[in-house]
């Protein structure tokens, strides 16, 4: 008897493949069998399609029914399935036409009425409909503004299998066309302009920005430590256009999309709760591997305020990320990666009574060191700046200070800072400071730093660990960017040794 042929896309992390599905009609014993390696979702498919498909007003073949999903070495995950199992099971029963049928990769779960649903990850697939040739495309409403975003591949929408099979059969107006391109204005986030005083921490915030690098603030509550933090992503040059599809593919597989403004323009600022569990740090889930914390702030800043507070396993498991810019989430039979390149910022109290004034805390010395010990080692080296965060100035206050620099203002330097690091890196393909590997950094010291004896003075002393030693390298080549200077000066070193160590207030 007939097959049925269409294809759907399967996603593992935010890497999609396009999976032919091929449904098989032929003489036997009533029953249906999904084979391909699909998960708990594809099997449960079967029954939402056939109640689909029998509430859209087809037949249900009462013969033995076979799809395939092929290659059946890639693994299928979620529920996206469903409408390209349905159409290619009407194509094998010769309901829809087997050559319309082949024309469009089909993406969407089916309601038990026939309505088709949107689900998470539509943009990576469809980019991956494009990268593998196809061209056409069919997707629930919710997912189609999503969908649209992606090159190359005609999008449309359909509101239930009944429609999609009239449009099949050649009934025209039964899809729904994209709107008008996606109309994007760049958020316009908390600005600096609203922060008073605290020029240490404003330049710590620039200097992060510039060179991409990871920040730490120590202070009293209420000195500001969020106030600042939220603004870093302000001060970071808007995504690009690569980065923009990249960050959003991220958030439309953790399903935290808007679907009706589906683009991510602005950097992602991400500060979970420190009672964050690794999962939801890292990613993974019970079900779907859906990206953690730190794949949403890829490309933006991932804030951990009271970081102290985290649990150990969850900040030690910062690190790999931080190295890599990637991270591999495992779960029972498989594993994704998802990217992580995220700009970490802490901020911690000096201890844990929390006090506004230092006068205040009962805390004893013992408690206080262990409080911010919690932070050192592997973590902290992986720092490269820590600022301690004064109580708010009351002059600043009470308005007698100067207006304060706009973040649009700081921004331009931090574009300029960078373009001067991109273009030092260029052969190296290094984005900013922070990204350059320490022996590119050396190699690159020999020939154009200045002397580094104070830095010498500081590994002799153990004050500075062999890993911070090239990290004050990067954030001096930054302190000189944002100077517009070639090359750095020992004033840069001094600045950067300052802000590496914590003794820059
Ligand atoms: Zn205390």
């Amino acid at each position: 008897m007939a097959i049925g042929h269409t294809a759907a896309v399967s996603l593992l992390g935010v890497v999609g493949s396009v999976v032919d599905v091929e449904a098989d009609i032929a003489p036997g014993m009533p029953g249906i069998t999904v084979v391909g390696m699909g998960d708990t979702a594809v099997a449960q498919a079967r029954d939402r399609v056939r109640a689909a498909v029998l509430n859209s007003g087809f037949e249900w073949p009462q013969t033995r029914l076979t799809v395939s999903l092929a290659p059946a070495g890639v693994h299928k995950r979620g529920a996206g399935f469903d409408l390209a199992i349905a159409v290619a099971l009407l194509a094998a029963a010769d309901v829809v036409p087997a050559r319309r049928a082949r024309e469009a990769v089909l993406v969407g779960e089916l309601g038990l009425d026939g309505s088709v649903r949107p689900v998470p990850g539509v943009l990576p697939c469809l980019l991956a409909a494009a990268a593998s040739g196809r061209d056409s495309a069919i997707v629930a409403p919710d997912n189609l503004a999503e969908a649209s975003l992606a090159r190359g591949v005609e999008v449309r929408g359909v509101r239930s299998l009944a429609d999609l099979v009239a449009h099949l059969k050649g009934e025209p107006g039964r899809l729904i066309e994209p709107g008008p391109g996606v109309s994007v204005v760049a958020g316009r986030g908390p600005d600096m302009a609203e922060v008073f005083g605290q020029g240490q921490a404003r330049y710590a915030l620039e200097l992060a920005a510039a060179g991409g690098h990871h920040l730490a603030m120590i202070g009293p509550p209420g000195a500001g430590k969020t106030m600042l933090a939220a603004r870093l992503p302000g001060l970071l040059p808007p995504l690009t256009e690569e980065e923009s599809l990249e960050v959003t593919a991220i958030h439309s597989v953790a399903g935290v999309l808007d679907p009706r403004t589906p683009l991510k323009v602005d950097p992602p600022f991400v500060d979970p709760h420190h009672s964050a569990s690794l999962v939801a740090m890292i990613g993974g889930g019970s079900g779907d591997i859906r990206p953690g914390s730190v794949s949403l702030a890829h490309r933006g800043c991932l804030f951990l305020d009271e970081a102290p507070e985290f649990r150990r396993s969850v900040l030690d498991a910062l690190r790999q990320p931080m190295e890599s810019g990637s991270v591999l989430v495992m779960r029972a039979k498989h594993m994704a990666r998802f990217p992580a390149r995220f700009q970490l910022v802490l901020a911690a109290n000096p201890c844990p009574c929390a006090a506004a004034r230092d006068v205040d805390c009962a805390c004893p010395a013992g408690v206080r060191q262990r409080y911010l010990g919690r932070l050192s080692g592997p973590l902290m080296d992986r720092v490269d700046i820590r600022v301690d965060i004064p109580p708010v100035d009351l002059v600043a206050l009470t308005g007698d200070a100067p207006p304060q620099e706009s973040s649009e203002a700081i921004r331009q330097r931090v574009v300029q800072a960078r373009e001067r690091a991109a273009f030092r890196w260029r052969a190296f393909g290094y984005r900013c400071n922070a990204e350059a590997a320490s022996a590119d950094v050396r190699e690159l010291w020999k020939s154009r730093g200045p002397r580094t004896s104070l830095l010498d003075h500081a590994v002799r002393v153990g004050s500075l660990t062999a890993r911070g030693y090239d990290r004050v390298l990067r954030l001096a080549l930054t302190a000189a960017d944002l100077a517009e200077r070639g090359r750095p000066a020992e004033s840069d070193v001094a600045r950067a040794l300052a802000l590496r160590c914590g003794e820059a207030a």
